[in-house]
């Protein structure tokens, strides 16, 4: 399969005059063919054009050809074989293992999403009959989801498959019954153009509209701001930085017509380490903690860059070995030299911090773009005294926080911005400590993991990656795992309509095999 740079606009490929390549981080050099078109304002036009025209019919397919749709991309994604492994190992310095997982999940969770369209829960049917002998007369209600409109996709350049063009929001854009635009990630822009193919056949094979799925690519801001503004766009689902997605909320909040943006953005995810736990296994703590961090070079959205104990001797046994083991850790290759660099910076300002104590650092690199992981420490009384401490450092970087006492580490818990996750290390006798803990962290994270590590995101129909912003810009639902479909959704109710004006899913006796409300009794 040949890249040949284009963008997809409503099924076509198109090329432009203005031009950038991707980039091969492990070599530490540009890759020179192919050029890649990046996108103008009136590409994005027409993509949001298409979306638009495409979702009135796309919304009207039967569950069963939706369902279909998303299985076949799916298909066409594995059918790509070892060329799209490759070229997303090459474009983000990820191993050929982790990506060949990635397209795994990615596959598996498009497939889902149809299993999801197919059992048609979604819709949330209600229906409250009339009563006309009731003063006042009370109408008849029926209530059922309906998609947004056509959705503006970003991807993180740290998932090039599954947070990106066919990702989990891409998935649950199209699962709803919406058209979407991508914005593709200019770090894996042969990558975007892999999928974007897969996806187009896709979506030829199973008889969608060709406006269903468009994909503009481009290093320039002015791309992703025109396709955020352009009226047609409904919702955003936005997978990156906490600077991007605010820049991109700002945008949307501006508009003649606001739009939601679901933006996962960005969180340091604590670990607390209870004393039980840190005494009966603080060495085998220490080795899991190290390993976590340093996993992928840190660059993951709930890498744990954030660790808390009550301070005292087993807890300088824990820091001790952490260090010791940190301190043999390869460098390893980052995703972009911007991100390497952002790094760079974002360990220089924590070892500048008056308050910070630099614990161990790994390895020095052996080639370019390669991150030095990094530990640091510091005293609870002085956590909040820098700003600094409280940033994510997208890396392998994490800060050691030594409490006095376990009411001095909920204070902490409590004052932190919102967060993906918060683990617990706890044996049965920490359970009452734990207990004081949870409600804390409920208010301030989106998952709660006893025993384990952040990184690694099951995609199942419980799983919430989300949480209070800035984690998210909507605390109230997650972009992983099924529920994420319900971001672009929203109720339409249908008052004393004739049956045969209603949806079909809302007619009367259409109910049978989906769960629906009513007269307010729940049926199946
Ligand atoms: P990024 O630099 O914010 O880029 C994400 C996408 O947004 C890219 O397409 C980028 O365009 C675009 N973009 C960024 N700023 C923009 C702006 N001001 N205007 C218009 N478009 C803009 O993020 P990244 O470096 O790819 O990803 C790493 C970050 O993502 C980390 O902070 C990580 O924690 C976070 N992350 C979060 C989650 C989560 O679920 N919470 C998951 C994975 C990653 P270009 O391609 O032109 O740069």
């Amino acid at each position: 399969m040949t890249l040949t740079g284009e963008l997809f606009i409503a099924g076509e490929r198109r090329r432009t005059d203005s031009h950038f390549v991707a980039h091969d981080p492990a070599a530490g050099a540009d890759i020179a063919e192919p050029k890649f078109s990046g996108a103008t304002l009136f590409d994005v036009a027409d993509a949001c054009a298409a979306a638009d025209a495409a979702f009135d019919i796309y919304r009207g397919k039967p569950l069963e050809e939706r369902a279909l749709f998303l299985e076949a991309i799916a298909d066409e994604i594995e059918a790509l074989g070892d060329v799209l492994i490759e070229r997303a190992s090459r474009e983000s310095g990820l191993p050929v293992a982790r990506i060949t997982g990635e397209r795994g999940r990615t596959a598996g969770q498009l497939r889902l999403f149809a299993k999801e369209v197919r059992d048609g829960q979604w819709q949330k049917l209600r229906i409250d009959h009339a009563d006309p002998a009731r003063t006042p007369p009370k109408p008849d209600l029926r209530l059922r989801m309906i998609p947004l409109g056509p959705v503006a996709v970003f991807g993180a350049s740290n998932f090039p498959l599954a947070f990106s063009t066919a990702g989990g929001d891409t998935a649950s854009a199209l699962a709803a019954g919406c058209p979407v635009v991508v914005k593709g990630h200019s770090a894996h822009p042969g990558t975007a153009e892999l999928i974007s193919g897969a996806i187009a056949r896709a979506a030829a094979k199973t008889g969608m509209p060709a406006g269903v799925f468009s994909m503009v690519n481009g290093t320039t801001r002015a791309v992703g701001e025109a396709l955020v503004a352009d009226p047609r766009i409904q919702a955003v689902g936005f997978t990156g930085s906490r600077g991007g997605g605010e820049a991109l909320m700002r945008i949307a909040a501006a508009r003649p017509r606001p739009i939601p943006v679901y933006a996962e953005m960005s969180a340091i995810n604590p670990v607390i380490l209870l004393p039980h736990a840190l005494k009966a296994r603080g060495g085998a703590l220490a080795e899991a903690y190290v390993a976590s961090l340093t996993m992928g070079s840190g660059q993951f959205c709930t890498n744990p860059g954030l660790v808390l104990g009550i301070d005292g001797p087993d807890l300088d046994a824990f820091a001790g070995k952490a260090g010791d083991v940190l301190t043999g850790a390869p460098a390893q290759t980052m995703l972009t030299p911007g991100i390497h660099k952002a790094y760079e910076s974002g360990k220089e300002a924590l070892a500048n911090s008056d308050y910070v104590t630099k614990l161990a650092e790994g390895a020095a690199p052996e080639g370019p773009t390669r991150g030095r992981a990094a530990l640091f420490s510091v005293t609870a009384k002085d956590f909040f005294a820098d700003p600094v401490h409280l940033h994510e450092v997208f890396g392998a970087s994490s800060v050691l926080v030594r409490c006095a006492d376990l009411d001095e580490l909920i204070g902490v818990i409590g004052q932190l911005e919102g967060q993906l996750t918060a683990t617990l290390q706890l044996e049965a006798e920490d359970h009452d400590a734990a207990r004081r803990l949870l409600p804390v962290l409920e208010r301030t994270v989106g998952r709660i993991l006893a025993n384990g590590w952040p990184t690694g995101v099951e995609v199942t129909h419980a799983m919430v990656h989300g949480g209070p912003y800035p984690a998210t810009s909507d605390a109230r639902t997650t972009s992983v795992g099924t529920l994420a479909i319900d971001r672009f959704l929203r109720p339409v109710c249908y008052q004393d309509l004739p049956d045969g004006l209603l949806p079909s899913a809302l007619r009367e006796g259409a109910q049978a095999g989906v769960v629906a409300r009513i007269d307010g009794k729940w049926q199946s």
